[in-house]
């Protein structure tokens, strides 16, 4: 039977996860967020699941993924198993999708990045702004969402590769009503306004993977019965969008902590290509597990 994007039963203990991308080795930042997540679950007397965020096949290698179980089991991170892994659950995702779809939400999106690039490089060229989100991507432009039904059968019987977007100016239009997150971390607290409409027609599916982060991170947070989501305060933003689709597909809301960021010497977030942070480094030159929790200030 196709797996469905259902939540799962509520649960009496807090349920924790840290849900690292296999497209990388982990630095000092994963850490600070693994242990976080370990030591909450554990003080709460809940649970902490581990999830691989798979979902992009060409960047995600087995190679990094048993390097993950590889350093959090030597921080002495224990975690549930059988690990979910989100490359087989495309169909739970796709479930998701086409629930969004059925309400009308979503349109197939033909054009290439390099096309995007270019179109908002010649509106930018005659002096004008054009529209960017948080992480300073440009919005996609209106053309595809404007076409016929008619129009859409044509391009994708003739084969045109897509993606699939939410019709964002629709999906608030259906929900009708502000929406919010209790968030306790480490920036602004308390009940946060979301304004999802800051992203755009964010892509719910991809041309060259069957969902995407939005979609994928929001089905699962739900179907694994997340109680508390606790990551990177650069995925703060991002929260307004996993409220519009957990409300949208009738989803429970997990509370939300973000924590601070752990900056490189150059000040910047530390990034995957790091090196000198790198977990499996700092272990080969001598560290111990207490050293990492010292360096990422628990
Ligand atoms: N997979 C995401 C990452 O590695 C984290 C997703 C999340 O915690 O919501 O950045």
């Amino acid at each position: 039977m196709a797996e469905e994007a259902m939540p799962a039963p509520p649960s009496d203990k807090p349920v924790y996860r840290f849900a690292p991308s296999p497209n990388g080795l982990l630095h000092l930042g994963h850490a600070l967020s693994a242990l976080l997540n370990h030591d909450m679950a554990k003080k709460a007397g809940g649970r902490f699941l581990l999830r691989i965020e798979d979902i992009d096949l060409a960047r995600c290698t087995p190679e990094f993924e048993t390097a993950i179980y590889r350093d959090l089991g030597w921080l002495g991170i224990e975690w549930e198993k059988p690990v979910r892994r989100q490359s087989e659950h495309f169909d739970a995702y796709r479930a998701a999708l086409d629930r969004l779809m059925e309400m009308g939400l979503v349109y197939p999106a033909f054009m290439t990045r390099g096309k995007v690039k270019a179109r908002v490089a010649a509106h930018e060229a005659d002096g004008k702004i054009w529209p960017r989100d948080p992480d300073g991507s440009p919005f996609y432009p209106q053309d595809d969402r404007h076409r016929s039904e008619a129009e859409r059968r044509v391009l994708i019987g003739r084969g045109s590769r897509h993606a699939f977007r939410l019709d964002m100016a629709k999906a608030l239009r259906l929900v009708g009503r502000p929406l919010s997150w209790m968030e306790t971390g480490d920036g602004e607290r308390g009940e946060i306004p979301a304004d999802p409409s800051l992203w755009g027609d964010v892509v719910l599916s991809r041309s060259d993977a069957p969902s995407s982060y939005h979609l994928s991170v929001t089905v699962d947070d739900a179907g694994q019965g997340i109680t508390h989501v606790v990551r990177g305060l650069d995925l703060f933003e991002a929260t307004a969008v996993h409220r519009l689709l957990q409300e949208l597909l009738g989803l429970p809301q997990p509370i939300y902590r973000h924590h601070r960021l752990l900056l490189g010497a150059d000040g910047r977030k530390l990034s995957k290509s790091e090196g000198s942070t790198g977990l499996a480094a700092l272990r080969d030159q001598g560290l111990s597990p207490a050293d990492i929790r010292r360096l990422v200030g628990l």
